[in-house]
C-alpha cells in the first residue's frame, strides 16, 4: 500500500514551533508601529472623507435645500426624512418655490455611503470630515435640520428673509448673489408659530453676535 504524502509545513519537529512563534514576535519588534493614540492624538482625515452631513446655505443665508426628497429616495438605508413646504413672500427660507421644512438624518442607520449627496440637485447636502458620531442614545443619533444646517457667516442673515432684490432663483445658482442685501431683516417664522413682533424683538435689523457662527 502506497504511503500518504506529507503535507507541506508539517514536516518540522515539534520543538521548533515555539522558536518559530518567537521569531514572529522578534520581527514585529522592528516594524513601524501602527497603533494610534486616539482620542488624545487625532489623525487628519482624507480630504474627501465621508463624515457627518451638512445642509449648506447661499451666501446671503438662505437655505440651498428645496425639500425635493431626492436624497431620501437615493438612500439605501432609509436614513433620511424630509418634509418640504412652500416659501411665501412673508416667510422665505430658500430662493425657490419650496424649502425643506423638516430634515432629519438617522445616524443609527446611515452607512456614510454618500449616495444622498450625489443625488442632491442643489448641492445643499454635502459631507464634512467630522466622524465622532457615536452616542449611547438612539434619539441623539437622529440629527435634526437645526443640527445639520451650516453656521451663519459674515454677510448672512438668518432665514426666513427676502431674496436679494432684483434677483431670481437662477441668479443664486449662478453665484450672482454674494451676500445679504444691506438692510435685509429676518422675517417672522409664522409656520413655527412666531409672530412679527416676536421676530422683530428677537433679531431686529441685525443678527445678534451670539447667533453668528462662522464656518460652513
Ligand atoms: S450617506 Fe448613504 S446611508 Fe447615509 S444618509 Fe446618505 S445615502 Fe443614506
Ligand atoms: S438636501 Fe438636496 S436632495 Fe435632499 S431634499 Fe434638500 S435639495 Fe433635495
Amino acid at each position: 500500500m502506497a504511503e500518504e504524502p506529507q503535507e507541506a509545513g508539517r514536516a518540522k519537529p515539534g520543538f521548533q514551533n515555539p522558536v518559530a512563534g518567537f521569531g514572529v514576535t522578534f520581527k514585529a519588534m522592528f516594524k513601524k508601529r501602527l497603533t494610534e493614540q486616539y482620542p488624545e492624538q487625532q489623525k487628519t482625515t482624507a480630504p474627501r472623507f465621508h463624515g457627518r452631513h451638512q445642509l449648506n446655505r447661499h451666501p446671503d443665508g438662505l437655505e440651498k435645500c428645496v425639500g425635493c426628497e431626492l436624497c431620501a429616495w437615493a438612500c439605501p438605508a432609509d436614513a433620511i426624512y424630509v418634509e418640504g413646504a412652500d416659501n411665501t413672500d412673508e416667510e422665505r427660507y430658500s430662493p425657490g418655490e419650496r424649502y425643506g421644512r423638516v430634515y432629519q438624518i438617522n445616524y443609527a442607520r446611515c452607512i456614510l455611503c454618500g449616495l444622498c449627496i450625489e443625488a442632491c440637485p442643489t448641492r445643499a447636502l454635502t459631507m464634512t470630515n467630522e466622524f465622532e458620531l457615536a452616542d449611547s442614545s438612539r434619539a441623539n443619533l437622529i440629527y435634526t435640520k437645526e443640527q445639520l444646517l451650516a453656521g451663519l457667516e459674515e454677510d448672512m442673515v438668518e432665514p426666513p428673509h427676502a431674496m436679494y432684490p432684483g434677483t431670481d432663483e437662477q441668479d443664486y445658482y449662478r453665484g450672482a448673489v454674494t451676500g445679504a442685501a444691506p438692510g435685509t431683516t429676518r422675517q417672522a417664522a409664522r409656520s413655527e408659530g412666531e409672530d412679527v413682533q416676536e421676530a422683530a424683538s428677537t433679531f431686529g435689523t441685525q443678527e445678534p453676535a451670539s447667533k453668528k457662527v462662522v464656518g460652513r
